[in-house]
């Protein structure tokens, strides 16, 4: 079971409400959910605006709108005022964009939707991770490491789970492409797996892991009407196996269900 200071980013539809619902009703005594969202108190959060009512005490909605680097340090600066000694042990950065609108084919695409897909999928989980690495540190110098087996990284410690696709996968890319070419998405996402390798690295002397989870293919406004998968479903495999995830896990990619895919 997932516990203490958990953020996640796009939290008021699709598979980052369920987060926030799921956490809620799963997380241990005193854990705590920092649920961010661009427009916090517009229509479009009608229900993410409900759940504190719902769990009292247990989540703070925080406006953050992850492609401008002012919100992200307000953001920043809220949590940390909150949190206070304890730090964050979860990071989940999971709002993206995929634009143009899919399938997003070659000519309807332009420097614009590369760059606007960029900057809130790379730039924005980039910035967020290095401004909170304080915080992820505290809570990692503060959790008690599981010495079995040399495991001394988890979710429950301190973590960044970036939320990547299937078809950031390089290799996989002969099977993926013909169905969705999407090249600002699949770039940005190929981009955050090396930034996910790069975290992994860079943070292990602090025992902070860092992993990449593909959702499946799930129905949400991205995901569409047609994808097999709910986001209840997604979201339960997917916090299982956070809740798995060691130092053997840090600076992968892996499905909800566990499984590896290769970059
Ligand atoms: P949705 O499009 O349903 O939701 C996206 C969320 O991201 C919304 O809350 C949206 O907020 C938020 N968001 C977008 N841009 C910003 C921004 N600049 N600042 C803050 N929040 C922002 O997507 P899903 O729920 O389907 O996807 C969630 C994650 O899962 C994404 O990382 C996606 O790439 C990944 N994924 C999804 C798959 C699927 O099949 N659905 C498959 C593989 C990966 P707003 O309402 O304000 O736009």
């Amino acid at each position: 079971m997932l516990a203490g200071n958990i953020l996640v980013t796009g939290t008021n539809r699709g598979i980052g409400l369920e987060l926030v619902k799921q956490l809620a009703q799963n997380t241990a005594e005193g854990a705590h959910i920092y649920a961010c969202c661009r427009e916090a108190e517009g229509t479009r959060a009608e229900a993410l605006r409900a759940l504190p009512t719902q769990y009292p005490g247990k989540i703070t909605v925080i406006k953050l709108d992850m492609s401008d680097e002012d919100s992200i340090s307000a953001a920043v600066h809220a949590v940390s005022r909150q949190i206070g000694a304890d730090g964050l042990n979860l990071l989940i950065n999971n709002a993206a964009v995929n634009k143009p609108a899919s399938p997003a084919p070659l000519s309807a695409t332009g420097k614009e939707h590369m760059m606007e897909v960029y900057e809130t999928n790379v730039a924005g989980p980039f910035i967020l991770a290095k401004m909170f690495l304080p915080l992820l540190q505290r809570a990692a110098e503060r959790g008690s490491a599981a010495k079995e087996m040399g495991n001394t990284m988890s979710c429950r410690r301190s973590a960044i789970i970036n939320i990547s696709t299937l078809i950031s996968s390089i290799e996989k890319c002969p099977e993926t492409f013909p169905v969705a070419q999407m090249y600002p998405y699949r770039t940005s996402k190929a981009a955050l797996n090396m930034l996910t390798r790069c975290q992994a690295e860079d943070f292990k002397m602090h025992n902070i892991l860092v992993t990449a989870i593909h959702p499946g293919w799930v129905r949400t406004d991205m995901g569409g009407e047609e994808a097999p998968l709910t986001t209840q479903d997604s979201v339960h495999g997917m916090l299982n196996l956070m809740s798995s995830l060691s130092n053997k896990d840090s600076g992968k990619l892996l499905d909800w269900q566990g499984n590896i895919i290769p970059w």
